[in-house]
């Protein structure tokens, strides 16, 4: 614990990151920007030649989208919901007043039609639905968004806001699996360029209260999730910096996302944790940029 604590003092005493009075929200320095572009531009080198098209999302997803996904069916603890002032003068007036008095201003707010944005992949779905039946080929789309997680926290890695950049495949089963297994291979090969110690290994998503745990095994047991690990805050638990998820045809099913030949669409996506990634390379390569192994700088910055 002590040690994660100051792994992230050693980040705001160098002003790599920002801290605010939010545990898991902080603002980012250049130094550490860049850190993720240079990172962001490797990983897209590798997908370069299969990628169709490519897409950068707003943080927040419309609510009947997010509705679909069944995300507050799995995670409801980790969800976030954009809510408004949407009254009149009289209200404002009671607003401004429990403001003055340190009441609760927000109890009045009400949900807009936005969602945080809980997983980068999500916002694609419904507009690859939209467009109809998928070409034969399907599609593979490269794609980033900042996501929100209700999981306040001190150890640097679990952020509440972060990025994730990903790669997602959508088409017929035998397209998704093999596009989840070239990434986990090329993940562990970004990972030597980068020479960081990692390893994959089979994972679940935190599925919520007792029906969670029962989904948490099955999705084990059916190998639907793996993970790169890398130790940043111990040794003892290494942190996931990248996902390899096959989610089957719940997607194309949720979505009614269609193949060429009308059946629904399997969807495959790579998550690369880019804070997660940047903090693993801050954490074994020192806080100095310039002082990173020479192969590792020439990797990121030519
Ligand atoms: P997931 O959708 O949970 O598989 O997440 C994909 C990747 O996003 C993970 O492997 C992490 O690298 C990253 N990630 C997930 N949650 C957080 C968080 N709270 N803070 C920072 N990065 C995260
Ligand atoms: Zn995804």
């Amino acid at each position: 614990m002590d040690k994660q604590i100051s792994f992230l003092d050693q980040l705001f005493d160098r002003g790599i990151l920002y801290d605010s009075a939010v545990d898991g929200l902080y603002a980012r320095s250049g130094i550490f920007e860049d850190v993720i572009a240079r990172f962001e531009d490797l990983a897209k080198s590798f997908g370069k030649d299969e990628t169709s098209e490519a897409m950068v999302f707003p943080p927040g997803l419309p609510m009947k989208d997010f509705e679909t996904s069944g995300y507050m069916k799995n995670f409801p603890q980790l969800a976030g919901t954009v809510h408004a002032f949407c009254g009149n003068d009289h209200d404002h007036a009671g607003l401004l007043q429990c403001l003055a008095s340190g009441e609760d201003w927000t109890k009045n707010q009400k949900a807009t039609d936005i969602a945080l944005t809980p997983a980068a992949c999500y916002p694609l779905y419904p507009i690859l639905a939209r467009r109809g039946p998928l070409p034969a080929t399907g599609a593979y789309v490269a794609l980033q968004s900042y996501c929100y997680r209700h999981e306040p926290s001190r150890e640097p890695t679990r952020m509440q806001m972060f990025r994730q950049r990903e790669f997602v495949r959508v088409g017929n089963s035998e397209q998704a699996i093999e596009f989840r297994e070239t990434w986990k291979k090329r993940g562990q090969e970004i990972m030597k360029l980068l020479q960081l110690p990692c390893h994959v290994e089979v994972a679940n998503d935190p599925f919520f209260g007792r029906a969670g745990k029962i989904m948490g095994s099955s999705q084990r047991e059916q190998e639907l999730k793996f993970e790169l690990v890398v130790p940043i805050n111990s040794e003892a638990s290494p942190t996931a910096c990248m996902s390899f998820n096959y989610h089957m045809d719940n997607f194309g099913k949720a979505w009614n996302i269609r193949q060429a030949d009308g059946s629904h669409a399997y969807t495959a996506c790579v998550g690369f944790g880019l804070e997660r990634i940047a903090l693993a390379l801050f954490r074994h390569h020192g806080l100095e940029t310039e002082n990173w192994p020479t192969n590792v700088r020439k990797v990121l910055w030519g």
